[in-house]
């Protein structure tokens, strides 16, 4: 055996945010048949060099088990899996690991007494995710708990003059999706006629230059900032994009200070549309996207600013996105996140829960939309935006 230990550790940061600091202290070379033990008060961990390779763990369902030890596979965001052994008394250390790492627990190893339990195990596991992993989890309700029950508007929702107001939000035990769950709202007319108004207040310009005056406070300008950071070496590229959702453009008309992209937005209230294209100049369409809009046409980038909160279906709708691509082309798209507002003590009321959210997102929901849809994810996290929303964001490339 060999020891080179570094007399200055090497130090890296790991993790999800990057928010972890691993300390490298050097290099052990093993010849066949020896081995070393890591300890740990007095626990124990064998690794063992054969010809073959290495013994990477004592055996999962004896020694490890008799030493106190579990072992997990795990996966993170990225698809990524791992082998983990965790000490049985840290299993909360492990579980809040996981948990603020973003990975994602998938099956307990040391618990079988034959590979033929492990297999049964395997299938029941694979039976337990497959309406998650198809974001149909509304299919298969056993995992569904109702999670927020409404009998009035929580406090900071605009009015919309419902008449007889009851919701729920259901949550999915297993993937952590919630649901808004009432029939308040018509989707069809809801975003031509009283949200805009409502929502965003009568005056259009008055907004856009509220907006434009916070400056780098503002939610949008951080936007921008990130999207065009994602796709710095296309800036100058002639590119076409298409902003879903358009609203009062702020995000367009900053783009086009920034970039040599034709901009193209699609917006249903008409006022915003308007403001749009005659104040600010831009190519704005204004409808619902749907199948026949922009008839062949097809777009590089797609921008979704949180849209697909709003579309009971965003499965079908994210498909359709999907269609309107150019071959390999990216979508950038932002949800709320369910996961983090939920854990905030006035969860209930906050903007993330509203009305007019059918869907509030989990990471492990969102990727699996993503996935499920066609999209491959080049960069996903989730952000607490400069308004204090809790937000997912994700810049995906179509497979
Ligand atoms: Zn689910």
């Amino acid at each position: 055996m060999k020891i080179l230990k570094k007399t200055k550790p090497r130090i890296f940061k790991v993790g999800f945010d990057n928010k972890i600091s691993v300390k490298d202290f050097g290099k052990i070379y093993l010849k066949n048949h020896e081995q070393i033990t890591f300890m740990d008060d007095n626990h124990e961990y064998d690794f063992g060099k054969k010809d073959w390779g290495y013994y990477s763990t004592p055996s999962i369902n004896g020694r490890l088990k008799n030493n106190q030890f579990q072992v997990y596979l795990v996966k993170n965001i990225h698809g990524k899996i791992y082998l983990m052994t965790v000490k049985k008394s840290k299993i909360k250390n492990f579980e809040n690991y996981c948990s603020t790492d973003h990975q994602k627990i998938l099956f307990r190893l040391d618990n079988f007494k034959n590979e033929y339990e492990i297999i049964d195990a395997l299938k029941n596991f694979i039976k337990k995710d497959i309406f998650c992993k198809k974001f149909s989890c509304l299919k298969n309700n056993q995992y569904l708990i109702d999670f927020y029950l409404y009998n009035k508007p929580p406090k900071g929702e605009p009015d919309y003059k419902f008449k007889r107001y009851k919701r729920k939000v259901v949550k999915c035990q297993n993937c952590g999706h919630f649901f808004g769950i009432h029939n308040l709202i018509n989707i069809k007319n809801f975003y031509k006629t009283s949200y805009s108004s409502i929502s965003h207040g009568k005056n259009v310009y008055k907004k856009f230059e509220k907006i434009n005056n916070l400056k780098s406070n503002s939610d949008n300008y951080q936007r921008v900032e990130r999207f065009v950071d994602f796709f710095h070496k296309q800036k100058n590229k002639k590119l076409s994009l298409l902003d879903i959702g358009s609203g009062i453009c702020v995000f367009l008309s900053k783009l086009k200070s920034k970039t040599n992209w034709s901009l193209t937005g699609v917006e249903p209230n008409i006022e915003m549309a308007n403001f749009g294209k005659i104040q600010l100049n831009l190519n704005i369409h204004h409808g619902n996207f749907n199948k026949n809009i922009f008839k062949r046409k097809k777009f590089d980038i797609i921008t979704l600013n949180k849209v697909a909160e709003h579309i009971k279906n965003p499965k079908v709708f994210l498909n359709l996105v999907r269609r309107k691509l150019t071959k390999n082309g990216y979508i950038y798209i932002e949800v709320p996140d369910g996961y983090t507002a939920s854990n905030q003590a006035n969860g209930k009321s906050r903007e993330e829960f509203m009305v007019d959210h059918f869907h509030i997102f989990s990471l492990n929901s969102f990727y699996n939309l993503l996935n499920t849809c066609g999209f491959q994810i080049q960069k996903i996290d989730k952000i607490v935006e400069k308004s204090g929303k809790y937000t997912l964001f994700a810049f995906c490339k179509k497979i």
